[in-house]
């Protein structure tokens, strides 16, 4: 018998199955002379060290048990174990947050695998590129991996991974906001699920499953069959007291019963599905919160809708504070991932620079301007400098990270308004495109609403620009609170709104715009000034193949809203017949 599979009977044996024991059992076979020559027994008792360790979220330690693994495997030339070493380590690394370097190991993993024709491990490899794409909002790479693992699954026989892979994929899916296609590859993995089970089995994924599948129906708008999908889930849910999955079939039922128009049965279900969540996750529960102060105002309960809207408010700050930081580091792993070593050049660094700086007066961005005109500047004077070429050249290398932040900083700049950080008409445009292509496609509605604030020039020439700003700044923010995720808010100009409802008929949109006047208007905006009642008047125009001329038709309507005397969302005129 090898000392191999002697340590692993032993450890089986363990009875005390504590991290700590264990532990210590494995150090102690890792000195015994016996193990000191099976180099292959010494690679596995690291790798079952460090599982242990990284399921005590002891990550650096198992990092470095799996250093010393790596090693080893290099020494007795397994390039095979060595695979498996490099796809734990990046699995760590990975957990920590670490994602472009976890990429970066899943490549070399597969690398190695692939030269060992190892199936079963490649299949782990590629399910693990296809997640840490996830994890880096790179929705399309994560597809092409979780792909191929669905195939090579489906090769291998294996259905868990196989399923596992299709609910991934209907993620991605739903992250690039095709819908139908998420919504198909859920009800996939779903049916995979259901040949699966067995009898007594709650079977957790199909649960997940279906809570997506209801999920997206909500988001496509057919209310009926998501409420049908949301009540098959309910139950096992329930019964697997599972609270993440829970919630989110209690909110999607509520919000369908809120957009049924059924505001009191949707309360129940809202309020619970916020006593499971709590506030601590804002993403999760303040869409949660939002949803419950409409349903309270509807109902005329304005206290309560208003505790609701100021909680919403409040959370939304709190998120806006995390987002910028979640989108910093997002951009830094994105770039890292996709290039590592592009160059900028600095020309058209300097004429995004004149651009930027004719179209904004604004204070950030001149010190954003600041930091580039010193970039520049003093590449200037390097240039002039030094003579010694290669001198140069390491400089400069040092200086295009910086270069990149600040061109990083230029481009979010030039598509986000500066005052109330919406996007601007230029990032509407092609937000608007992509809608168009996907319309084309898939035949999805899309409506519009262009919202004007009423009277807001009495409040400039009453209390000055100034107060102007934050009153702007206060209605953007109810806006944005009051969205679905898949719908967009634009500075149209001054203050004008432009809401973009991708997927949504014009009825469905005019809910949603009568939501958003509901919100302005739900309680004053408060300034230095004191506090101020605010509305806005929409109009409202399906999108046929021209965004501009729905724009158009919009713009009317709310002239006409404008005439019976604002705070109301107004329709297009019915389209005359085309001839
Ligand atoms: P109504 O829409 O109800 O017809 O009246 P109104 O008073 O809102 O209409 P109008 O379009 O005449 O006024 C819009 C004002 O918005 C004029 C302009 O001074 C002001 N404005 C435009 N952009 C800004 C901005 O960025 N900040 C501030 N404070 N005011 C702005
Ligand atoms: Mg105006
Ligand atoms: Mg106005």
């Amino acid at each position: 018998m090898t000392a191999s599979s002697n340590w692993q009977q032993d450890f089986n044996a363990i009875a005390d199955r504590s991290p700590e024991s264990l532990l210590h059992f494995l150090d102690e076979t890792l000195r015994q002379q016996d193990y000191l020559d099976d180099l292959e027994a010494q690679i596995e008792i690291r790798l079952r060290k460090a599982k242990i360790l990284r399921d005590s979220a002891a990550y650096e330690q198992a990092l470095a048990e799996l250093t010393a693994a790596d090693i080893v495997a290099k020494k007795a030339l397994r390039s095979d174990l060595q695979a498996k070493i490099i796809l734990t380590r990046g699995t760590v690394k990975g957990e920590m947050g670490q994602v472009p370097d976890a990429i970066d190991d899943f490549h070399a993993a597969r690398k190695l695998a692939n030269a060992e024709d190892n199936k079963d491990l490649e299949l782990n490899i590629l399910n693990a590129l296809g997640v840490a794409y996830l994890y880096a909002r790179n929705p399309e790479r994560a597809i092409e991996y979780l792909k191929q693992t669905q195939s090579l699954a489906q090769q291998l026989g294996n259905k868990e991974r196989e399923l596992v892979a299709l609910g991934n994929i209907g993620t991605a899916l739903a992250d690039m906001n095709e819908t139908e296609a998420s919504l198909k590859a859920h009800r996939q993995a779903y049916a995979l699920t259901q040949a699966l089970a067995t009898e007594q089995d709650l079977n957790p994924q199909s649960v997940y499953q279906l809570a997506n599948i209801c999920s997206r129906l909500f988001d496509l708008n057919r209310l009926d069959q998501a409420e049908l999908e949301c009540n098959q889930a309910l139950e096992p849910a329930e019964a697997m007291g599972h609270v993440r999955i829970l919630s989110g079939i209690l909110m999607t039922l509520g919000k369908i019963k809120f957009q049924q128009g059924q505001e009191a049965q949707a309360m129940p279900l809202l309020e619970r599905a916020l006593s499971l969540v709590g506030t601590s996750t804002p993403t999760i529960s303040l869409p949660l919160i939002e949803t419950l102060a409409s349903v309270y105002s509807n109902l005329d309960k304005s206290k309560q809708a208003a505790t609701y809207w100021k909680q919403a408010i409040e959370l939304q700050r709190s998120l806006e504070q995390r987002e910028r930081a979640a989108l910093t580091e997002e951009l830094e792993v994105r770039y890292e991932v996709e290039r590592r070593d592009r160059d900028i050049e600095l020309l058209q660094l300097n004429a995004q620079l004149r651009e930027a700086e004719l179209k904004n007066r604004d204070r950030q961005l001149f010190f954003a301007g600041g930091l580039l005109i010193a970039s520049v500047l003093l590449m200037a004077a390097l240039w002039r400098g030094y003579t010694d070429k290669r001198k140069l050249e390491a400089e400069l290398l040092s200086r295009n990270s910086k270069l990149e932040d600040a061109l990083n900083t230029i481009q979010k700049l030039a598509s986000v308004d500066s005052l109330t950080g919406l996007l601007n008409r230029r990032a509407f445009h092609d937000i608007a495109r992509q809608a168009l292509e996907h319309k084309r496609r898939t035949d999805t509605p899309i409506s519009l609403a262009l919202g004007d604030v009423d009277k807001f020039k009495q409040i400039n020439d009453s209390y000055g620009h100034a107060v102007g700003d934050e009153v702007l700044t206060e209605i953007a923010s109810r806006l944005t609170n009051s969205l679905r995720g898949t719908d967009v808010v634009v500075r149209w100009g001054g203050e004008e709104f432009l809401c973009f409802f991708p997927t949504t008929d014009i009825k469905a949109a005019m809910a949603l715009a009568e939501k958003l006047r509901l919100a302005v208007n739900a309680y004053p905006v408060s300034t230095a000034f004191g506090e101020f009642n605010v509305s806005i008047t929409f109009g409202l125009a399906q999108v046929d193949d021209d965004v501009q001329d729905a724009i158009r038709r919009a713009d009317k309507a709310l002239y006409d809203g404008k005439h019976m005397g604002g705070n109301v969302c107004r329709l297009e005129d019915a389209p005359t017949e085309k001839q």
